[in-house]
């Protein structure tokens, strides 16, 4: 699978400190997304499955975010990665997706269903721009913060009661904003990359 980034230490995309992996590709465009840097394919960037799996083997984490791009283009990939991650470290694994939760489980996969049964929580939907939102973890109105284990209702729900934030994380000349930002944010972060020598 073609993986954009995997960073560690990360609190803004789930419960306690996270392993987020970014895969690339997607189909949907949304006008306004925060990652269009993950919306093409690049063949340069594939990885199998058990070389991520050692990747995270070097961190020390509470649970996983799995983001793009499109997580489920990457199906049946995905799904050896969530059996071993589960298997290896935590069901804590949280997946964003462009499409609903109905379209996904219309696609009648085995192993777009077994994700979706083995992961902890699923946000849903694609970014709309008019319907800007101030809630963890989603972008706009329409995204739900679905969660698929009952185990994590509770923690989920407490997690959700606290103000969004954002990661910082430099990398070479880089810097990343991890998370989903306020409105405005991504403008103010453009502005002053601009007036910096940032890449
Ligand atoms: S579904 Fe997500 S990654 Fe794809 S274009 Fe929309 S916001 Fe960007």
């Amino acid at each position: 699978m073609q993986i954009g980034n995997i960073f560690s230490g990360i609190s803004s995309l789930g419960i306690g400190s996270r392993v987020v992996l970014w895969t690339l590709g997607c189909l949907k465009h949304c006008p306004g997304c925060i990652s269009p840097e993950y919306q093409f394919f690049d063949k340069e960037k594939e990885r199998s499955v058990e070389d991520i799996i050692e990747e995270l083997k070097e961190y020390k984490f509470d649970g996983v975010t799995i983001s793009g791009g499109e997580p489920f283009l990457w199906s049946k990939e995905l799904k050896e990665l969530v059996k071993l991650i589960k298997k290896n470290f935590t069901d804590d694994i949280l997946i964003y997706s462009g499409y609903t939760i109905e379209e996904l489980y219309a696609k009648n996969d085995k192993d777009i269903n077994y994700i979706l049964k083995n992961i902890a929580v699923l946000v849903d939907g694609p970014f709309v721009q008019s319907q800007l939102d101030n809630v963890l973890l989603r972008g706009s109105k329409n995204q739900r913060i679905l969660v698929m284990n009952p185990k994590y209702l509770k923690p989920y729900q407490e997690y959700l009661k606290q103000e969004k934030v954002v990661n910082l994380v430099k990398q070479g000349r880089a810097m990343y904003v991890i998370g989903v930002p306020i409105e405005g944010m991504q403008d103010a972060m453009m502005s002053l990359m601009e007036e910096s020598d940032y890449e």
